[in-house]
């Protein structure tokens, strides 16, 4: 990271260089304000470094095993393809340092001050910076943006050593693919990996203690990603709790639900925690929750007038795409331009396990909780032909509606899919979620064809009574 001497006041003193602090740089920085960032580790945060894009990176290459051993359904003969994991690696790290680099001479474009180094807030906005290549610094800003992300949380009795017990950190950068793993907790990050490790070869247990894996889905959706991974062979043990483990010579036996279960690594995917332990915040009004959280309101104001926190660090959805607005609503708020609160029960999610799942709004299960009296259509991608085409026929696009007074389908309120390239397919979703669209506006559109987006404007079409293609 390219270290640039302090100047001392700033109209905005980030803390924290990952999706949430960074959105509020550039974009402060695009309004015509002074900023400086103070960052300990590398730009980017756990989302470019440990996070979102390594993550997705490898799973692409996982995708891409496929695809050529899948390549004789076509008529392409290729030879069993091998998997040479340090170029995979080294492809992963390539992405991520371009990333990086790239972020770093964005800000730098910006003129941004970076300060490398641990930043700590005091009374009157006054930020040090210590530990890092910057030296010993303080700056002052008008306005300060708390964005020091989480950390992944471990669980008592699994050490994470990097070698048998891991978390995402270590696995994403895992020497070599382990012939079998558990995988503690059935969540997002659980799932991708589980699908990831499946597809390049490894023997996958997922253990979660809730009843069900990727908890909050909509049901619907959960029951096509378990079928799917069922059929591919990867054991799912839900309601079970992990004891401890004992390793063994080469790997470790977990002790889970009184039985012992051999595998050669564990990866603890148990959600992570904010990241706000060592902020400073000495004659400050910012508060921290129970739970660890940066205490804020709907505007992302901490109790400490001048004082923002946005991102991994404050108790909303822990998503880089909700930190960048987070990060962009501070500077709004910053600039007095009374931003519009984010909507969180609507932001868009995206999980890239095979098949991918995505959504925005409310599932079939919380929209009845909420008191709705809902619609209700599942459109499936197996008699879309480009899905058929591309070779993944498998899941489905859900709609949810409010029922109107004359028993139609009327306001959407959810629009939940899975199967393929459906992160890439939400957009359309979002909107209508987030624009209260009726289904009468959506069904009027018209989808290229032939795409898989034509599932959704089937499952519309299909809302108002009177289906196209079924
Ligand atoms: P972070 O990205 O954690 O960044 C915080 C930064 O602050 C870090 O660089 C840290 O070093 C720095 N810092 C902390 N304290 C201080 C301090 N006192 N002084 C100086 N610097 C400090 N989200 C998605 O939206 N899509 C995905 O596909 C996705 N995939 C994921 C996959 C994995 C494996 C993981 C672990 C996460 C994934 N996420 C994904 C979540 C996403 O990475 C986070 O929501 C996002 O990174 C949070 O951004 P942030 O800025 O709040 O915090």
């Amino acid at each position: 990271m390219e270290v640039v001497l302090t100047a001392e006041h700033y109209d905005v003193v980030v803390i924290g260089g990952g999706p949430g602090g960074y959105a509020a740089a550039l974009y402060g920085a695009s309004a015509g304000l002074r900023i400086a960032m103070v960052e300990k580790g590398r730009l980017g945060g756990t989302c470019l470094n440990v996070g979102c894009i390594p993550a997705k990176e490898l799973l692409e290459t996982a995708a891409t095993y496929r695809h050529v051993k899948e390549a004789g359904d076509y008529g392409i003969l290729a030879d069993s393809p091998k998997i040479d994991w340090p170029t995979s690696l080294g492809r992963k790290d390539m992405i991520v340092n371009g990333l990086v680099l790239g972020l770093g001479s964005l800000l730098k474009s910006r003129k941004v001050t970076l300060l490398d180094g641990h930043g700590r807030l005091h009374a009157d906005k006054k930020v040090t910076v210590s530990g890092g290549a910057s030296g010993d610094v303080e700056v002052i800003g008008d306005a300060v943006v708390l964005a020091p992300g989480s950390v992944p949380r471990t669980l008592p009795g699994f050490d994470v050593d990097g070698s048998i017990v891991m978390t995402s950190d270590e696995l994403l950068s895992i020497a070599e693919l382990p012939g079998s793993a558990a995988i503690i907790g059935g969540g997002v990050i659980g799932c991708e990996f589980a699908s990831l490790l499946s597809d390049l070869g490894t023997q996958v247990t997922v253990l979660e203690a809730l009843p069900n894996i990727l908890p909050g889905l909509d049901e619907d959706l959960t029951k096509v990603v378990k079928k799917s991974f069922k059929g591919r062979g990867i054991d799912i043990r839900t309601g079970v709790m992990v004891e401890g483990h004992t390793p063994g010579a080469s790997g470790t036996s977990i002790q889970v639900g009184g039985e012992a279960l051999a595998v050669d690594v564990v990866v603890v995917s148990v959600g992570r925690r904010p990241n706000t332990g060592d902020l400073g915040l000495d004659g400050t009004a910012v508060t921290i929750s129970d739970r660890g959280f940066i205490e804020v309101d709907a505007g992302c104001r901490t109790g400490e007038p001048g004082v923002w926190a946005v991102g991994d660090a404050i108790a909303t959805p822990a998503l880089a795409h909700v930190g960048f607005r987070e990060g962009m609503l501070a500077i709004q708020d910053i600039l007095e331009e009374k931003p519009a609160p984010i909507d969180y029960a609507k932001v868009p999610w995206a999980v890239y396990c095979r098949p991918e799942v995505a959504f925005a709004g409310l599932s079939e299960e919380a929209a009845k909780e909420a008191g709705y009296d809902v619609v209700t259509q599942r459109s499936r991608f197996n008699h879309n032909g480009r899905a058929m085409i591309v070779n993944e026929p498998e899941g489905m696009v859900k709609v949810i509606a409010e029922k109107t007074a004359d028993g139609r389908a009327g306001r959407i309120l959810g629009v939940h899919m899975a199967g393929p390239w459906v992160t890439e397919q939400l957009g359309q979703g979002y909107l209508a979620v987030n624009w209260e669209a009726t289904v009468d506006d959506m069904a009027s559109l018209i989808q290229p064809h032939p795409t898989m987006t034509e599932v959704l404007g089937e499952a519309m079409i299909s809302l108002t009574g009177r289906p196209l293609h079924g």
